[in-house]
């Protein structure tokens, strides 16, 4: 809405001025993650847990993981049935979202059609608001009691001032999350909600494309952002959704979530846009303010073992402020408030590499790790699209930043108060798309993957990558297919490396060091790649601490032994056609690595980052299309990437304690059928 002012034609300032103070007071854009230790955590030590049990049953972890593939696909799309995106002149339902998956072109609001540039997705989840979900529908309907309501009868009259005053109403209330209660009866969200189901089980095709039942909610107390989209394994579902009108406490949240477990089967919900939390998302305590207990701790990470990591409004792996010693940090930064975009949101608690560090430091205080989280990447569009596209981005949400015009304006003449909003539109990324590894393009089989975290986030190019610790995996074996050690005597990511998996003969307590294979190729469609790392975290006595490690470098270069980093950077790519360096970079890398400063007390987790050459931002394309100099408020390049879920390993004292009832990440024996 609000970027797209000089994008939109044909419309006068003046309305154009009214429309945006009206979507801005309405925080329309809204809008706009278990453990390792915890995860593992959670599917492993969940007292007779629905999880475990549930995962148990299900064998959710077949013997030869090796058979598994990647499915790519986006968990996080709205449509016009989302309050948000209605308001923002977004006419398409989620019929359309499905259609755009599969390839096929949409309507979008700039009046052209939109299309996918590479291959149709894997899966999808249609997530829209919960928050007055089925209002705009009802209130479609002449004949639908809701029509009765005064309020309704004035948004939907004829005098166009009453209708102002009742929109306005209507749209404060939904910024605000105080339901009017009319308009959230089971009358008005129902029939919607059951839309949503249907639609989403006609749409599945077991084996070549997974739908997901599934919706948003969506909190944002003071302009913090503490939305989760919800997702749920089967094909059934509660009869209404729990919105943040219900409660803005994501732990009635998860309450919800453990009863609905029982009726409906699996649920796992994914936090996202922790960058505009204001630190809340990943919070030292708990929603109150008061002390995170073991309890606390297991129930976060039994109903969300992933976070999104890339995103339209930001990435949320982590920020500059927070990792001073990592180069690439700065990439794709949006670290303001989400629905209050003039005020900013603290780094502390609000990214997912500080959450994990945060994780292992509350798992040594109460026992469990609330924070061991799994990567994802997902968009966010509101158009009932995925523009994850650099080349081929269409804005995130209606007629705002339909147009490269709208997306690279600087602020609305009319209202120079807006400058922080609408610069938003510009700061917004093509982004993110999740990696899942699977048996099987079906609903059980990538629910279950996501639920043990063998997943990826990538910010939108189909860059595949595969991580596995063990503890005696031989360089020559990153020759090979690194999936044949890395099951048998490993483990893979998303997993905890226990001590006790160590092969017989090897002390226990020794320190030697644990070591990796990763495996990574570029997507075909895009750049090639300039390195891989690891990326480490660790506590140790109360202190918490973090290391990038370049473990391989495009050319056979070889990283610097002492700082652990490649030789050289891949050149920029021409910023006119926008064609990258030649020979910059490699098509894929197989890649051995031991810690070289391994300490057995220490809890860590480890993670791959893979990093493809740079090429143009899709600002860059705008402005090279419209003709235009490059806008001077974000970069004309970035650097693409994946990061993968981590593997967790915790302190030899910890692991001497055992797989107490509280303690640690422990794994079931059926979930590591390829450790002891
Ligand atoms: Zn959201
Ligand atoms: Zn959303």
């Amino acid at each position: 809405m609000v970027t797209g002012v000089t994008g939109v034609t044909g419309t006068t300032l003046a309305t154009m001025s009214a429309v945006l103070g009206l979507l801005f007071a309405t925080g329309c854009r809204e809008e706009g993650p278990s453990p390792l230790a915890a995860a593992e955590i959670v599917a492993d030590e969940a007292p007779l847990g629905v999880v475990g049990e549930l995962a148990e049953a299900k064998g959710s972890v077949p013997s030869d993981g090796g058979a598994r593939q990647v499915f790519f696909g986006d968990l996080h799309v709205h449509s016009s049935w989302s309050f948000d995106a209605f308001s923002a002149g977004v006419d398409v339902g989620p019929a359309y979202a499905y259609r755009y998956a599969r390839g096929e072109s949409i309507p979008h609001p700039s009046g052209g059609e939109i299309q996918l540039l590479g291959p149709p997705l894997d899966f999808i989840a249609v997530t829209e608001h919960a928050e007055y979900l089925g209002l705009t529908n009802a209130a479609a309907n002449p004949n639908h009691p809701l029509r009765a309501q005064p309020l309704i009868q004035a948004w939907k009259g004829n005098d166009p001032r009453a209708r102002r005053r009742a929109w306005n109403r209507i749209d404060q209330s939904y910024s605000d999350r105080i339901a009017l209660p009319a308009l959230v009866a089971d009358s008005v969200m129902m029939p919607t909600w059951r839309g949503l189901i249907r639609l989403a089980n006609r749409e599945y095709r077991p084996g070549s494309f997974t739908t997901f039942l599934g919706f948003e909610y969506s909190p944002n107390p003071d302009g913090q952002n503490l939305h989760r989209n919800v997702l749920f394994r089967g094909d059934r579902a509660p009869d209404r959704p729990f919105s943040s009108m219900d409660s803005a406490n994501p732990e009635d949240l998860w309450d919800w979530m453990d009863d609905a477990r029982k009726d409906f089967g699996d649920v796992l919900a994914i936090p996202h846009n922790a960058n505009g939390s204001n630190g809340l998302m990943f919070a030292e305590t708990r929603h109150d303010g008061t002390p995170i207990d073991a309890a606390w701790a297991e129930q976060r990470a039994r109903n969300e073992p992933v976070a999104e990591a890339f995103q339209i409004k930001g990435q949320s792996e982590t920020h500059p402020m927070l990792s001073p010693d990592d180069e690439w940090a700065g990439f794709e930064i949006f670290d303001r408030r989400t629905t209050r975009p003039g005020l900013s949101s603290q780094p502390e608690g609000s990214y997912i590499r500080d959450a994990l560090k945060r994780g292992l430091s509350i798992e040594d205080r109460v026992g469990h790790n609330p924070y061991a989280l799994g990567m994802i990447g997902s968009t966010d569009g509101h158009n009932a699209s995925s523009p994850f596209e650099e080349r081929n981005y269409t804005g995130k949400i209606g007629r705002s930043d339909a147009t490269p015009e709208g997306r690279l304006a600087w602020i609305v003449p009319a209202n120079p108060n807006l400058e922080p909003f609408i610069a938003a539109a510009t700061r917004w990324g093509a982004a993110g798309l999740a990696g899942v590894w699977a048996e099987e393009n079906s609903r059980e089989s990538l629910f279950d993957a996501i639920r043990r975290r063998e997943t990826f986030a990538t910010s939108g190019p189909r860059i595949r990558v595969r991580m596995f610790a063990g503890w005696d995996f031989e360089p020559a074996e990153a020759d090979g297919e690194i999936a044949q050690p890395g099951f048998s005597r490993g483990v893979v990511m998303g997993r905890v490396l226990r001590r006790s998996a160590r092969p017989a003969g090897s002390a226990a307590e020794s320190p030697e060091a644990p070591t990796f294979l990763v495996a990574a190729q570029r997507d075909p469609l895009e750049a090639e790649l300039e390195r891989v790392q690891i990326v480490k975290g660790w506590h140790m006595d109360g202190e918490m601490h973090e290391r990038v490690f370049d473990i391989a470098c495009a050319q056979d270069a070889a990283p610097n032994p002492k700082t652990h980093r490649c030789p050289e950077r891949a050149a920029e790519p021409n910023l006119e056609t926008c064609k990258p360096a030649e020979g910059a970079g490699v098509s894929e890398f197989s890649v051995w690595w031991r810690d070289p400063e391994f300490d057995p007390d220490a809890a860590a987790f480890y993670y791959a980052r893979v990093l493809q050459i740079p090429t143009c931002r899709w600002s860059t394309y705008d402005a090279n299309r419209l003709g235009q100099p490059l806008h001077t408020g974000v970069p004309a390049t970035l650097q693409e990437r994946a990061v993968t879920s981590p593997v967790w390993l915790r302190g030899v004292e910890a692991e001497r304690a055992g797989p107490r009832a509280t303690r640690g990440p422990t794994l079931r024996s059926t979930e590591l059928p390829q450790t002891n």
